[in-house]
């Protein structure tokens, strides 16, 4: 564990998240070495780190390793243990197999077990108390994500002295089902711990203001709540708790600038060639969870073909399928779903040596995956629920050339800004399977428009600018938000 810190010493800045922006690795000869994990949220926050003597902490990503923190100039790594045992009941157990899917509208039926409950309590107590010890006087901390939700109130209770932030990357599911929870109030009063409370869309913003009424008791604003405006507040005694929307982005300008690169569009014509020259590529790129609806999209193409509305000859499909979490039973059972289904559409409309599904289980390096981005002619995103989907919107950066076409699922949170996009509802199939039709035939000057559109959006509204606003609204003057609380 960090030893206190130094009188006066310690982080400006801390971000808390669950994983390290770096993986540790262990050989087979037994040594261990650390690999850089890119996300977007390094990126966007990096210079804010570096700026302020910056610290994040979190899981290095092996279990049963105590590893010395990683110190660097302007950033330091403070590495969290967990047991193998924690690993199982506090991120697969109650992270992934209870949170998750309550969150994600119980697509699959969560699981409370009052063990992996504990495990949670004591992993976000390990969090903060960590935390507690490298954040400097008046230290600003921003906590991220559904498996560290109780850090706010834990970390409070240690550093009154702290603003603290939080922020939920996934939804926040409607009242009715938040209200499944045995452990509602906890999970409430532990954000509640927090100085601001962002969420991606308003709604959710609004659910949780519902319940820090009903559950902590705590009177609030009533006025809806915007998007990065019109915060919500919550009185808890003399502290004031604002609660707004802060939808995530991705940088856009980096992603923007790859797409144009030869090597990039090179690479792409080359897929399509490899592909053989099909009239449309139609593009999934998904972790491989049952929230992304990978299943209705090869439900509405086997449709499609079966109706003859789609030419086998003509159409391929390629889904990019990024292993997660392959020891959660759910898991395990769609992706052997999901394989059948495969095998099922290639059975039926493949010719040998042209699959009609190209189905491909693993992480695709970035520039491939930019060059598959700016491939396709149709991208299917149709998540039965997403808290944005960060990849309608790379598809989107990636194509300057204002050709291509997004089928984006209306229960994503980017469906809220993508309002261009072809959108669909996917418990409804002949409304997936029109948006994949006009995606296809409509007239190239509608698909430029359309795109148009949406690149305005997408490059407008980048992960700095996210951040940014986030940071700023954590920045201003507490006492700004009560006179809210008066409407
Ligand atoms: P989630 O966070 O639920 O996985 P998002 O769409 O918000 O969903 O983010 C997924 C990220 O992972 C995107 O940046 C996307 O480019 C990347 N990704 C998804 N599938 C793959 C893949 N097969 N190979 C490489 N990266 C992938």
């Amino acid at each position: 564990a960090p030893a206190d810190r130094p009188g006066g010493a310690g982080s400006g800045f801390v971000v808390v998240a669950n994983r390290l922006p770096v993986d540790l690795e262990r050989l087979p000869d037994g040594t261990k070495r650390w690999k850089r994990s890119p996300g977007g949220l390094v990126t966007a926050l990096e210079p804010v780190l570096r700026n302020n003597n910056g610290a994040w902490v979190g899981w290095a990503g092996v279990p049963d390793v105590d590893v010395d923190p990683i110190i660097e100039d302007g950033l330091e790594l403070y590495p969290v243990p967990l047991t193998a045992e924690e690993v199982a009941a506090y991120y697969e157990g109650f992270s992934n197999g209870t949170l998750w899917p309550l969150y994600h509208d119980v697509i699959v039926r969560p699981e409370y077990h009052r063990d992996w409950w504990t495990a949670y309590v004591d992993v976000n107590r390990r969090f903060a108390e960590y935390t507690a010890k490298v954040a400097a006087e008046g230290a600003t901390v921003w906590v991220q994500d559904y498996q560290l939700q109780l850090v706010p109130k834990m970390l409070r209770m240690l550093r009154p002295d702290l603003t603290i932030g939080f922020f939920l990357h996934i939804p926040f599911p409607p009242v009715e089902l938040f209200m499944q929870l045995p452990w509602r109030t906890e999970i409430v009063e532990g954000l509640l711990g927090a100085d601001l409370i962002g969420f991606h869309l308003p709604g959710g913003a609004q659910n949780f203001l519902y319940l820090a009424r009903r559950l902590a008791g705590q009177p609030t604003s009533r006025g809806t709540v915007g998007v990065r405006s019109k915060l919500g507040v919550v009185q808890v005694g003399f502290r004031t708790v604002r609660v707004g929307a802060f939808p995530i982005s991705i940088a856009s300008a980096e992603l923007d600038e790859l797409s144009r690169r030869r090597s990039v569009r090179e690479r792409a014509a080359q897929i399509r060639r490899e592909l053989g020259n099909p009239k449309h590529i139609l593009l999934g790129v998904d972790r491989l969870d049952y929230t992304k609806g990978i299943d209705i999209r090869l439900a509405a193409l086997q449709e499609l073909l079966h109706e003859g509305r789609l030419d086998p000859a003509e159409t391929v499909m390629v889904q990019l399928a990024t292993p997660s979490r392959e020891r959660v039973e759910s898991y395990i059972q769609m992706r052997g779903d999901i394989e059948r289904q495969v095998g099922r559409i290639n059975g039926e409309f493949s010719r040998v040596g042209y699959p009609f599904v190209h189905y491909l289980h693993r992480p695709i390096p970035r520039d491939e995956l930019v060059a598959f981005f700016v491939a396709a002619d149709v991208m299917l995103v149709t998540p039965l629920r997403d808290g944005m989907n960060l990849v309608a919107k790379e598809y989107v950066a990636s194509h300057s050339g204002l050709n291509g076409a997004l089928v984006l699922s209306e229960f994503t949170g980017a469906a809220a800004e993508l309002r261009q996009a072809y959108l669909c509802n996917p418990h409804d199939l002949d409304s997936v399977e029109n948006a994949i039709m006009s995606a296809i035939e409509d007239d190239p000057e509608t698909k430029r428009r359309r795109m148009r559109s949406l690149r305005r959006q997408v490059l407008a509204h980048d992960v700095d600018r996210w951040a940014r606003s986030f940071l700023d609204a954590l920045a201003q003057d507490r006492v700004a938000g009560s006179a809210l609380l008066t409407d």
